[in-house]
């Protein structure tokens, strides 16, 4: 257990520490305060500890370096937008060849072709379109539910998290509907857009899917963004049998569960999803999304959509499969994410686990820690939750910033707002070692007190 008041004065010696050992960034977060919002390029990023974010000079690998020239083991990986890790030599090398042979054009070029092959053999789903975030690529599959049901809702998991799409903003709350704590500005209450239920709650799902106006369900294949969430044994089955039974499309979110394998959840348990959407990694870091269709789908769709309507149809984008994204996917997909370096990224993620687990045993703190393929996380409470709310409960924001702060100001950036670490193809087991020698003094020292 945690004695009342230590953690504010570790929380303190650590933001001293912080400030004393990063003038540089301190100066930069000053200047950036004139002309950025929040002082920051995009508002999340006011939200790491410390009082200032750290500005990075570079990264490479499984590292990178801030501008007070001090080195960082990087387990945050862009949230998993560098988990391939920082600039590997492959996509950087097909980066280099297609911005010397055009950038953008509103073509298509030969790499697309390889690439929607590849998405096809890992995913085994037979089309594929691409977009530039995550986010558009749920935003897009979610319209296209839509738009050939002839439905109106979507329906997702409670505490999930796939991008900023407003039919995913909506929380449940003593079984009512309504948006999540945060939402800037709702088009509508999403209640009017959205049913939710809690994850592994089937007779739930069954309930809100017997309506008959749910499109589409969205989610990942377990959570990863409330902490993780493991989907309980039958729960996928149920999951397809009842959506099927009920005339709903299934969309699988595979933008982190990517984690477990070259087929993402998707492909290393058999699910089969009429749509998969994925982003952030599969372009080595450069702006790239991806989202495929069952072939009963993909018929269904073009039969749906008018060619003269085809650019306003509210889908796609103008960027979107531009030839650089392309040239990035192939080389990512085929040189860097590879199955021999999911082969080596899992048991670091195993390795993490067992430090952590460790430390937390040694502690005596009742927490636990979960993994799910390269990427692990804690949280601060006893027992795996079975739900978002659950693991939601778990949460303790002090805390998670103090553990974050600590761990930075020792060499190691963990995931923002989770207690999480992703492995990429260049993480080395000392890597992993220095955050178990880290976490177990964190730990030790909270206990304590
Ligand atoms: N889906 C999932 C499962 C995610 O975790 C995220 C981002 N954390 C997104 C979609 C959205 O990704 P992006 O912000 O790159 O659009």
């Amino acid at each position: 257990m945690i004695a009342p008041g230590r953690l504010a004065e570790l929380q303190a010696r650590e933001e001293a520490r912080f400030r004393a050992e990063h003038p540089r960034s301190c100066e930069l977060a000053g200047r950036a305060r004139e002309h950025l919002l929040a002082g920051v390029p995009m508002h999340w990023m006011a939200k790491w500890p410390g009082g200032f974010p750290l500005f990075v000079r570079e990264a490479s690998g499984s590292r990178f370096v801030d501008v007070d020239g001090r080195e960082y083991v990087d387990f945050c990986l862009g949230d998993t937008g560098g988990m391939s890790g920082h600039a590997p030599a492959p996509t950087l090398r097909a980066i280099d060849e297609q911005a010397r042979r055009g950038i953008t054009t509103m073509l298509p070029g030969e790499d697309a072709l390889w690439v929607g092959e590849e998405l096809a053999r890992r995913f085994r789903l037979p089309k594929w379109q691409f977009a530039l975030t995550a986010t558009d690529a749920n935003r897009f599959s979610i319209r296209l539910a839509r738009h050939v049901s002839g439905r109106p809702y979507v329906l997702v998991f409670n505490w999930c998290y796939h991008g900023t799409v407003d039919e995913t903003f909506a929380t449940l709350a003593g079984g009512v509907v309504g948006p999540r704590r945060g939402n800037l500005g709702p088009p509508v209450n999403p209640a009017e857009t959205t049913r939710v239920v809690e994850f592994n709650d089937v007779e739930a799902l069954e309930r809100e899917l017997a309506h008959g106006d749910v499109a589409l369900v969205l989610t990942e294949p377990a959570l990863t963004n409330i902490g993780i969430v493991h989907p309980e044994p039958g729960f996928h089955d149920a999951l397809r049998e009842l959506t099927r039974a009920s005339g709903t499309l299934l969309a699988i979110d595979e933008t982190h569960t990517i984690c477990c394998g070259p087929g993402g959840y998707t492909a290393a348990h058999g699910l089969e999803p009429d749509i998969l959407t994925i982003g952030k990694p599969i372009a080595g870091g450069v702006p790239a999304a991806a989202y495929g269709f069952s072939a009963e789908l993909a018929e269904r769709v073009g039969a749906a959509i008018e060619l003269e309507d085809v650019d306003v149809g509210g889908v796609g984008g103008t960027l979107a499969g531009n030839a650089l994204s392309l040239a990035a996917m192939r080389a990512t997909l085929g040189e860097v994410l590879t199955e021999e370096a999911f082969a080596r990224m899992i048991p670091l993620a195993e390795r993490w686990t067992s430090g952590v687990e460790a430390g937390i045993a040694e502690a005596g703190l009742p927490w636990h820690v979960t993994r799910l393929g390269c990427r692990a996380e804690y949280l601060f409470g006893p027992d795996r939750p079975r739900s978002g709310s659950e693991a939601h409960a778990a949460g303790d924001f002090a805390l998670e910033r103090y553990m974050h702060l600590h761990a930075l100001n020792r060499g190691i950036l963990l995931t923002p707002f989770h207690n999480m670490a992703l492995m990429s193809p260049a993480t080395t087991e000392a890597d992993v070692d220095l955050h178990t020698a880290v976490f177990h003094d964190a730990v030790i020292e909270l206990a304590a007190g």
